[in-house]
């Protein structure tokens, strides 16, 4: 109790709207006393009081009639809210959940923790029992789940107050554009590590990543699509770009399982634009309406932006990702560049390098594969024990050695006979390659400055506005740092400067009112 109370104190200034969970106090009904004088004391938040039974998915061991004790205690120490799962309000007799009911707002809830089906008879099963709100929550198997859950939304938010996500992974896009859809509010997790189901985001990022106090009709849908996606930090990125330059729109990490799925989703939400990553990079392609002539020779699109038609346009922005740095440093008309690796991004640095005029070299684990790529971007095929014989201007590494703590490099100190050094892996973003690089007084691009130039680009094609390029290297910066933190690796990324403070457009004051909704609801008794 004292943990919780202390974690609800350290919360409810930037959160007046919180659910304590009772069930995971070992006595809730002992506990209970003691959560008197916080609530009290915090009369601007409103509470919700859920003490979920084992058998519903949460860790209350006690009866129903134990548990709702537990919920008439809560109302008389002043919960305005309840949460009483519908397996617990089925099991009440009329009068005792009317009686319930009378006492404290009641949310009557459901849970799937499999799927999202028949969504329709469980409302109608539970809108037979009296309740203040609804709630719904699935579990998203695919992205099309979300659809079929603010579909539900929108179908019965005007007869019920109704809350509703799809909870899972995949279940981010309800959890973002719900409320928009018609769920009354939503869930967060206090913080990260704290989640109580599966998906949760914590409150903060909901807020400050996602801006979902912001998020209204009018608010564009962009992603990034890919599958895993969990660790992707394009989110974090874009959606700092879109609200620096006020751009009314949000950006999801969509966990994509087949490429079908995510059509079939993107023209119902719809989405506006997609940055693709592994594995769809390719098979996006037969999906485009049409693509630039650099994306078709690549093979691969990393950039779709949707038509007012539906039709889907692809791009490249990794080329501007390896250009754009490369650019700022050198003319690339003539310049000596070896690219070590012969996959997707490697392709991109040899057509876009080659198209600068620059003389490009391909090295490769398979020799075949360098040897083809050479052939179509119209670059030179070099043979791996010839790479130390030969001078460069720059080296760039485009395979995954070095990768999240390996510590491997994709070359030898002797083979760096080079001004720059090149390293499209950024996570960490000081890699083994880096450091030997260092250590040897060349200069070091950081694959970071890739990822943030591509996402520049993108956030050009998908707004026609200049990207806040600082703003999103800082904060992909920090992210990384964080990241580096939590998994306790020593990696200091390099300082990038951020941009000067720029006026934010207010929040809705949509907490504030769900809460004094929610208020309404208990004080109407
Ligand atoms: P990919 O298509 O899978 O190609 C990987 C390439 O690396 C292939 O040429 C492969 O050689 C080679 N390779 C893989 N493991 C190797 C090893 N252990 N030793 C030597 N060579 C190895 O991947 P990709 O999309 O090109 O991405 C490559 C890396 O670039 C990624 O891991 C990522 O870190 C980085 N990247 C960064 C950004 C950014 O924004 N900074 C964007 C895209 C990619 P084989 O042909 O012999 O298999």
């Amino acid at each position: 109790m004292a943990t919780m109370i202390e974690r609800a104190e350290s919360l409810v200034r930037d959160n007046p709207f919180i659910e304590l969970r009772l069930d995971y106090l070992p006595q809730p009904q002992a506990a209970l006393p003691k959560l008197k004088n916080f609530i009290e004391l915090h009369p601007e938040a409103t509470f919700i009081s859920t003490c979920r039974r084992a058998a519903n998915g949460g860790k209350f061991k006690g009866s129903v009639a134990a548990q709702v004790a537990i919920l008439r205690k809560a109302a008389e120490i002043g919960f305005p809210l309840a949460d009483l799962e519908v397996q617990s309000a089925e099991a009440l007799k009329p009068d005792e959940l009317k009686d319930l009911y009378d006492r404290i707002g009641l949310i009557i809830s459901y849970h799937d923790f499999r799927s999202t089906r028949k969504l329709e008879e469980h409302l109608a099963a539970m809108s037979r029992l009296p309740a203040d709100f609804y709630k719904v929550v699935s579990t998203a198997t695919n992205l099309h789940d979300n659809v079929v859950m603010m579909k539900f939304l929108e179908a019965h938010s005007g007869g019920h107050e109704m809350v509703g996500l799809c909870m899972g992974e995949q279940g981010i896009i309800s959890r973002v554009l719900g409320v928009r859809a018609g769920s009354v509010f939503t869930f967060a997790s206090a913080m990260r590590g704290e989640e109580t189901a599966v998906g949760q985001v914590p409150a903060s990022e909901l807020r400050d990543v996602y801006r979902i106090e912001m998020v209204d009709q009018a608010t564009q849908v962009y992603g990034v699509v890919g599958d895993p996606i969990a660790h992707s930090l394009s989110p974090v990125m874009m959606n700092a770009a879109f609200r620096r330059e006020t751009v009314n729109a949000v950006y999801l990490a969509m966990h994509a399982k087949s490429l079908k799925d995510l059509l079939a989703c993107m023209q119902e939400i719809p989405i506006r634009g997609l940055s693709v990553t592994m594995p769809y990079k390719q098979e996006i392609l037969e999906a485009l309406e049409n693509s630039d002539a650099l994306t078709r020779q690549i093979g691969a699109c990393n950039t779709v932006v949707r038509g007012a038609g539906g039709q889907l346009y692809g791009f490249n922005t990794d080329v501007a990702g390896i250009v754009a740095p490369l650019e700022q440093r050198m003319h690339l008309a003539g310049a000596r560049i070896l690219i070590v690796g012969a996959g997707g991004a490697a392709r991109a640095g040899a057509f876009g390098l080659r198209a600068k005029g620059a003389e490009v070299f391909i090295t490769n684990r398979t020799p075949e594969k360098a040897q083809a790529l050479a052939r179509q971007s119209k670059a030179k095929y070099l043979k791996r024990v010839d790479v130390a014989k030969q001078q460069f201007d720059v080296v760039m590494n485009a395979t995954p050695v070095g990768l999240n703590g390996s510590k491997q490099s994709p070359l030898n100190e002797n083979e760096l006979n080079t001004k720059y050094v090149f390293d499209l892996v950024y996570t960490p973003a000081e890699t083994p390659l880096l450091r030997m690089a260092r250590s040897r007084d060349l200069q070091v691009i950081s694959g970071l400055e890739m990822f943030v130039q591509q996402g520049a680009r993108q956030f050009e094609i998908w707004t026609g506005k200049p990207a806040p390029i600082a703003e999103m290297g800082y904060v992909v910066t920090k992210a990384l740092e964080r990241r580096a933190a939590e998994e306790k690796i020593e990696e200091p990324a390099p300082p990038v400067r951020r941009a000067g403070p720029k006026s934010q457009p207010k929040p809705k004051p949509a907490t504030r009112k769900i809460a004094q909704k929610a208020a309404k609801a208990g004080r109407k008794r």
